[in-house]
């Protein structure tokens, strides 16, 4: 189940379960739209796929037993273990690949 990460990595801002503004790669890296689109150039810099828009969980319970106030969101903290000059060191060599080959 999708952790809903409360924070960008990058940039440590806070990113509400119900936000639009979150994006995650397939590892559920997670990061804010700014970090994504002129940071991080698309390039998640854990493992080097790309991101999509993180989904919302309903916190209506539609369905019996699911719902955010059920399955509520994570309240861990995750900061990038990787210093910002490494960072776009990194980013240099993989944001000309489309995500999909890379
Ligand atoms: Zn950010
Ligand atoms: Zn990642």
């Amino acid at each position: 189940m999708l952790q809903l990460r409360p924070n960008c990595e990058y940039c440590d801002r806070d990113l509400a379960p119900d936000g639009t503004d979150a994006r995650i790669c397939s590892y559920e890296c997670t990061f804010c739209a700014d970090c994504v689109d002129t940071v991080l150039f698309n390039v998640c810099p854990n493992c080097g796929g790309g991101f999509a828009p993180r989904p919302v969980r309903p916190s209506t319970e539609r369905r019996q037993g699911v719902s955010l106030g059920r399955q509520p969101a994570s309240t861990e903290r995750v900061r990038l273990k990787w210093e910002r000059a490494d960072v776009a060191t990194f980013i240099a060599g993989v944001r000309g690949i489309a995500p999909e080959r890379r």
